[in-house]
């Protein structure tokens, strides 16, 4: 039995272990993944304290060896439901299920697809770190214009040879100095107040995308030889749903406090209903649901 079962080893449940180890309770973190979240898919961070530019999967690094050096166990598994029983909770995985007198969920967000016919059979990417080195001196498509996809042009400016990135708003929606760097670029194109309608392929191959400007009500025909999606982030809390509220859109349903409905169950992060998702709120909601955690423990 540990004391404190942590679920997701993204910036909210790694910090949350480092707490919880430094106030002297026994913590497993549980995750279904890979270590670092959402962050690992970022190729520069700029907006965390300390570091003036650091890629997301070497703070994923760091934040896991202190977790780990604190004596913080990492477990690899998928956690599909907790049980609320007399004095602990077991959490279920789909290999094993864990005792722990508290559990903080931690569980993030996955990242929200388009929607239309296509998607799902087509080689469309979701991740430039991950998948941008195919895409070497080739003509692709970002569609988005919030932070994540404006990154995501940044970064993959160095490596293809044109962009255009593909919004449906008149405007972006992230940062300012995102937003002059990708109009400092010469190989991108910005088209605004435009929705993706349909993929054309050949092959399996993605050839062009089929765009339907509002502004203007002009449909037209983008040849491209690749698309990458960055529309926002939906969370994946079903599993939680019998210990935890859940809003409309799927959070779980807390406040800067971190409680949930059940009595040592805790909520950090993306996942939970909040104004702002960045790495360093994830992280401040990991210290205050471990606060509460041991708090709840020592009570
Ligand atoms: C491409 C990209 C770039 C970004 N850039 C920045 C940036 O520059 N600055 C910034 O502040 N923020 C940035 N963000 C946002 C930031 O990464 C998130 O706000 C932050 O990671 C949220 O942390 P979290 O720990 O709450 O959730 P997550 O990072 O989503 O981590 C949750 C973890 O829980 C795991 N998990 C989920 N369900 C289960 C389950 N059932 N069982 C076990 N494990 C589970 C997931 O696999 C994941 O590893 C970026 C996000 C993306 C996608």
């Amino acid at each position: 039995m540990y004391d404190i079962a942590v679920i997701g080893a993204g910036p909210a449940g790694l910090t949350a272990a480092i707490y919880a180890r430094r106030a002297d309770k026994t913590v497993i973190v549980i995750e279904k993944e890979g270590i670092g979240g959402q962050m690992a898919h970022s190729p520069r961070i700029e907006n965390f304290p300390g570091y003036p530019i650091i890629s997301g999967n070497e703070l994923a690094c760091k934040l896991s060896d202190q977790a780990e050096a604190l004596g913080a166990v990492i477990e690899f598994d998928t956690v599909t439901a907790i049980k609320n029983e007399t004095g602990h909770k077991t959490v279920v995985g789909e290999y094993g299920e864990y005792k722990a007198r508290a559990v903080i969920i931690a569980a993030g967000a996955k990242h929200r697809t388009l929607g239309i016919p296509g998607e799902d059979e087509l080689n469309i990417s979701y991740c430039a770190v991950c998948d941008g080195a195919f895409y070497k001196d080739k003509d692709i498509c970002i569609i988005g214009g919030g932070n994540s996809a404006m990154q995501e042009v940044v970064y993959l400016s160095d490596i293809c040879k044109s962009i255009t990135v593909i919004q449906n708003l008149p405007c972006f929606t992230g940062e300012k100095k995102l937003e002059d760097k990708i109009n400092a670029s010469s190989n991108v194109k910005v088209v605004f107040n435009t929705v993706v309608e349909g993929f054309e392929s050949d092959n399996g191959e993605i050839t062009a995308i089929r765009i339907h400007n509002t502004d203007t009500n002009k449909h037209s025909i983008l040849p491209t030889d690749g698309v990458f999606v960055a529309i926002g982030h939906a969370p994946e809390n079903q599993a939680f749903e019998s210990v935890c509220k859940l809003n409309e859109l799927g959070y779980i349903v807390s406040d800067e406090c971190c409680l949930t409905e059940t009595e040592g169950v805790f909520v950090a992060g993306d996942c939970r209903t909040k104004m702002i998702r960045q790495i360093t709120t994830a992280a401040a909601d990991g210290s205050i649901a471990a606060i509460a955690a041991c708090r709840y423990l020592d009570r």
